[in-house]
């Protein structure tokens, strides 16, 4: 009978296939060492041996234009190659007549529960790096029991966890996906299955362990499923699923590289949703434009303060430069409503959606939106960036961010630090007050950007994280595409670029509508992009606007 496991996070795609353990622990690792000194000499060999691979492979990545993903192996050759790491090895050893393996994984796990007890979840997640630093060393000290490039072809690695060198390893397509016990949906090695596009599911629990080795199973990336012995029925519709996505992923490549146009011609630019500077690489790969969304909540949830000036220029300079003087879009922080982050100790309110949210926030802590504007400003040398303005309702709250982001440049000159002055600032249209205000915010903005979740969530009073409301009115319901057309229009007045940054910019049936509307740049999550523009090829000019005229109209 089918096993059904559901994890904590994924990396979208499907996989089919047999079950490959991946275990590389599982030596005797039980003799003690006679001969400590020498044994601490072999330990020490091995810290060299694995921060110097850790290095290489960092340097490949640099090399690879891929700086974030080589920043993560750099940290890890610093923490393998930690002094008081070997000596707390060494007392171990000489105190609890143990073996060096067994010290070293005492070491290693008093670390790891000592991370893991501090209240912060990010750290929590972090803890998983340590484990990369001992398996790190004790591939050094022996080598791996099962290399991973050896694995069979087509197969779905299950394992307790991989570290991130190992996700790295699986880029080549080897094996078609993996599932692990542990991980979460922000954990470096999430992260990276994402970047590199291999499907698969994290922190599914211990019941993974117990996969047996060789049996089949499908793995479903994009709701987090693993189902272990599928039916008949199960494998086929997964398998026409997996080979339909691989069909139209060949038959799109072409269109990667050439910029998004109708078939009669004209262009619409398509740009890519990110919520973290690993995902700009995957953004290229798929054929985006340029960024037409980078959410920064990221850099921000899931710790115990927010990050400083320099961490955040670090973040935006790297998603710029890799963009090579595409547009990138970044958005100032949006917590609030359902994303919270507890050292910022906002109030508990009874409809937060409906309160202190995106630039109210910012309006209420000012300290945190001149860091990040001033981290925005600085990283503008590098490239084409643009700040975009979340949740905003009246023209003044615009006025106000203005007069900080011009009050932070001026600083900015004072210290003598470079940066750009001449940032554009936009404005996202998510709220019915400003989609119907539009003309007056025009004023105000340099281009538009529409955030469908929140537009509709607030036109149809149908809260965006609720499954049953959602459901019942959806995104492209009249009353969200007259307001879209009514903020396309007071656009155009104002000679205003507007992009709709929405879900619903990427549904192949919406997207011709859109562009019906008037709408030329579309921005959506980067493996939705191929599809689109192959939607678009697909579609004249004169059957977007009437598929939009059927929806609304007298307003086309
Ligand atoms: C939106 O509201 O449509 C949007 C793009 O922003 P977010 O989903 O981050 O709220
Ligand atoms: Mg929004």
């Amino acid at each position: 009978m089918a096993i059904y496991l559901r994890g904590a996070g994924s990396s979208p795609g499907v996989a089919l296939g047999r079950a490959v353990r991946y275990l590389p622990e599982n030596h005797a690792w039980h003799t003690v060492d006679a001969d400590i000194d020498a044994a601490m000499a072999r330990f020490m060999a091995a810290q060299a041996m694995a921060a110097s691979q850790l290095r290489t492979l960092a340097d490949l990545l640099r090399e690879e234009g891929r700086i974030e993903e080589a920043r993560i192996f750099d940290t890890h050759a610093l923490l393998v190659e930690d002094e008081t790491l070997a000596q707390d090895v060494e007392r171990r050893m000489r105190e609890g007549h143990i073996s060096l393996e067994q010290a070293l994984i005492a070491a290693i796990g008093s670390l790891r529960e000592a991370i893991e007890a501090i209240d912060d979840p990010y750290l929590r997640e972090r803890s998983s790096d340590v484990d990369s630093v001992r398996r790190a060393i004790l591939t050094a000290l022996h080598g791996e029991t099962r290399r991973i490039h050896d694995l069979p072809i087509g197969a779905i690695l299950v394992a307790n966890d991989l570290t991130p060198a190992e996700a790295v390893s699986l880029r080549d397509g080897r094996v078609a996906g993996f599932a692990t016990a542990e991980g979460g949906p922000t954990s470096h090695t999430t992260i990276l299955a994402r970047a590199f596009g291999i499907p698969a599911v994290v922190g599914l629990g211990a019941a993974t362990l117990a996969v047996p080795d060789g049996a089949p199973l499908v793995l479903d990336g994009h709701t987090g499923l693993l189902i272990v012995d599928p039916d008949a029925f199960e494998w086929s519709s997964y398998e026409r699923r997996a080979s339909g996505t691989i069909i139209a992923r060949i038959r799109r490549q072409p269109l990667r590289d050439q910029p998004g146009r109708l078939a009669s011609g004209e262009p619409v630019t398509i740009w890519a949703n990110i919520n973290h500077p690993l995902e700009a690489r995957a953004a290229l790969e798929q054929g985006a434009e340029g960024i037409g969304l980078f959410r920064t909540e990221f850099l921000f949830l899931g710790r115990s303060a927010p990050p400083d000036e320099n961490e955040q220029y670090e973040a935006y300079r790297t998603v710029v430069e890799m963009m090579e003087g595409r547009p990138v879009i970044i958005r100032t922080l949006d917590i609030g409503g359902d994303k919270r982050a507890d050292y910022l100790d906002l109030p508990h309110e009874l409809n937060p959606s409906l309160g202190i949210r995106g630039l109210r926030l910012a309006m209420r802590r000012p300290d945190l939106f001149r860091t990040q504007v001033r981290a925005m400003l600085r990283a503008a040398v590098h490239g084409d960036l643009r700040i975009l303005l979340p949740m905003v309702t009246t023209p003044d709250e615009v006025t106000w961010a203005r007069e900080q982001i011009r009050s932070a440049a001026e600083s900015l000159a004072q210290e003598d630090i470079p940066h750009r002055a001449d940032v554009p600032v936009g404005v996202m249209i998510e709220t019915p007050a400003a989609a119907i205000t539009a003309d007056l915010l025009a004023r105000e903005a340099a281009f538009f950007s529409i955030g469908t979740n929140d537009l509709a969530q607030y036109a149809l009073a149908a809260d965006r994280t609720s499954a049953d409301v959602s459901a019942r009115y959806p995104q492209n319901s009249a009353a969200v595409l007259r307001l879209i057309a009514q903020t396309v229009g007071a656009a155009a007045r104002a000679h205003l670029q507007v992009c709709v940054c929405g879900e619903i910019a990427s549904a192949p049936d919406v997207a011709p509508l859109l562009v019906g509307l008037g709408v030329v740049q579309l921005s959506m999550n980067p493996m939705s992009i191929p599809m689109i523009k192959e939607r678009l090829s697909e579609t004249s000019i004169t059957q977007a606007r009437s598929a939009a005229r059927t929806v609304l109209g007298f307003y086309v």
